[in-house]
């Protein structure tokens, strides 16, 4: 199964409840982030750029777990910044977990081996770590030498000792999609349970900031359709996460309506709205973001912010929920998670 059963099963029962409780928006997966403090300063990252102002604050563990319970996702991310260097994250996940969520803690690698006692390996929790290439590549993105050999150790580490880990690429417009390949072989034969992938977070942060930079890393929509097209049957035989809908979407086969509302995002500023890559204001509470963005006026075509975005956070749930279901979908979802 691509999917260990109990979020497979954790998944189906939560969305018929909300369907049958009559909700249209409901959230699938918490995007927790308990600090924006990071020890690298990646060039694509929009959250250091964002929240320069706060990113010495951080969530208490007690606001976390308020925002867990409040949103009721079963399925909670924990990012940042880097949440490892959060110093209460072993005793965060803990409890969260004992909420029979089930977690992806996503990490730069950097820290798995140093902190790797404090965490219980168990079929609810997944390191996700995020690689965006093969040693060179990485490291130049990320901006500090050594840091692909560390997060390889660190996987090493935590497939040894019993842990199910998961890896997160995003796709640049430089990337190339055969190192793409060459890089998931190569974590496949470290014992990486699944891969994600996703295109390059056009962050409205690093567009104001730096739009040089904006300009040459983020994809438009046509790149995003060519890099995935070839990544077809560079890819064929790996264990991807990306569901075969939301991939027929980044191929430019099909639309697809953001369902950014099924992720949202909770930080030391609130509950941020209306996504996890723009911010027009910060909600006290979840419902309020809920209720009160006008989720009709986002998309491509109704706001020219969400002009190139196909990231996964926005259209991963829609192809999950099956927003724009054609005939054959459900069954074709079906298939890819029990195989
Ligand atoms: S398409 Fe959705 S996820 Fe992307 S920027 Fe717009 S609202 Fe956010």
């Amino acid at each position: 199964m691509r999917f260990p059963l109990s979020l497979t099963r954790a998944m189906t029962g939560y969305i018929v409840r909300q369907r049958l409780a009559g909700r249209k928006r409901f959230p699938l997966v918490l995007m927790l982030e308990p600090l924006h403090a990071c020890n690298l300063t990646c060039t694509g990252c929009g959250r250091i750029r964002e929240y320069a102002g706060t990113i010495k604050e951080k969530l208490t563990v007690e606001e976390c777990l308020q925002a867990v319970d409040e949103c009721g996702a079963p399925v909670v991310s924990i990012c940042g910044g880097e949440p490892m260097i959060y110093a209460e994250i072993e005793s965060l996940v803990a409890q969260i977990l004992q909420r029979r969520k089930h977690v992806y803690l996503c990490t730069n690698g950097m820290f798995i081996r140093r902190k790797l006692h404090g965490f219980m390996p168990t079929s609810r929790f997944f390191f996700n770590v995020h690689l965006d290439g093969m040693e060179q590549t990485h490291d130049k993105l990320v901006e500090r030498a050594g840091v692909f050999n560390e997060a390889v150790e660190g996987i090493k580490a935590a497939k040894q000792a019993g842990f199910l880990v998961c890896t997160n690429t995003t796709i640049y417009r430089e990337t190339d999609m055969h190192e793409i390949a060459v890089l998931l072989r190569f974590l496949r034969e470290l014992g990486v349970d699944g891969f994600m992938l996703s295109p390059a977070y056009p962050y409205a942060a690093v567009h104001q900031t730096n739009p040089h930079a904006a300009r040459e890393i983020f994809l438009t929509r046509a790149e995003v359709h060519e890099k995935f097209r070839q990544a077809r049957t560079l890819l064929r035989g790996l264990k991807l996460n990306t569901s075969p809908v939301y991939l027929e979407f980044l191929r430019g086969e099909r639309t697809l309506r953001c369902a950014a509302w099924a992720s949202p995002t909770r930080n030391v500023r609130g509950w941020k709205g209306p996504c996890y890559l723009i911010t027009d204001r910060h909600y006290r509470r979840y419902q309020d973001l809920l209720e009160q963005t006008d989720w009709e006026s986002l998309g491509q075509g109704n706001d020219p912010r969400c002009e190139d975005c196909m990231v996964h956070c926005g259209f991963e749930p829609a192809a999950v929920l099956g927003v724009n279901r054609r005939l054959g979908d459900a069954l074709k979802m079906a298939l890819w998670q029990l195989t």
